[in-house]
């Protein structure tokens, strides 16, 4: 998508560790009239798909899943990270390993919010070795609903996490593919 490839040239700063920030407009600070258009063009992009809940991962992923969710007038459920284990039977749970923080997290889930009538779209910020995706991949699974596919607002193309997952069948669409970045230097696969 052009207009996020834009942005990302613009004002995305490569950190060590293969970490992209572009916290002055997608995760810490939003632009919101901005994210809008990405929730446009994933509506667009899942515009054959009878998606009835949008499924994210807390915390960056909320506020972009909530603008995402107005084009589809769907609700939007966030799985938890929780520190320590401490659930009764009424959650679905994952583990999740950290990209960024390079921990393990317990993702959790109310079974009360997901169900086998759901169709589930799942939107996250990034995907980069793909354990977020799966965690929630997992949730799916075991609630029963069908995933109808992964909305992803920009994907590091050099990790693992894309070619896994559409290598389990899932239809994965990232807004953004970043080929390859270095300090000087960022490259897009192209991706429409
Ligand atoms: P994965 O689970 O695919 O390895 O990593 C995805 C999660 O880690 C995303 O939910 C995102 O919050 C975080 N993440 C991964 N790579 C980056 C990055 O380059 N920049 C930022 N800001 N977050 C990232």
């Amino acid at each position: 998508m052009q207009l996020l490839e834009e942005r990302i040239l613009k004002d995305g700063i490569v950190k060590p560790g293969n970490v992209l920030k572009v916290d002055s407009f997608l995760n810490h600070q939003m632009d919101i009239a901005f994210i809008n258009e990405l929730g446009k063009e994933f509506q667009r992009r899942f515009a054959d798909a009878p998606i009835t809940k949008i499924l994210t991962i807390e915390a960056s992923g909320i506020g972009i899943a909530c603008l995402v969710a107005q084009y589809f007038h769907v609700p939007v459920v966030f799985a938890k990270k929780a520190q320590s284990l401490n659930l009764d039977g009424e959650m679905f749970t994952s583990k999740v390993e950290s990209f960024t923080h390079k921990k393990v997290y317990d993702v959790i889930l109310s079974k009360k919010f997901l169900g086998p009538e759901d169709h589930v779209l799942l939107i996250d910020d990034f995907l980069a070795n793909g354990c977020a995706l799966m965690g929630l991949i997992d949730i799916v699974n075991k609630s029963g609903a069908t995933l109808e596919g992964a909305g992803i607002v920009i994907e590091k193309g050099f990790q693992e996490g894309g070619k896994k997952i559409r290598e389990m069948g899932v239809r994965l669409e990232s807004l953004a593919i970043v080929e390859s970045m270095t300090d000087d230097s960022l490259t897009f696969r192209p991706n429409n």
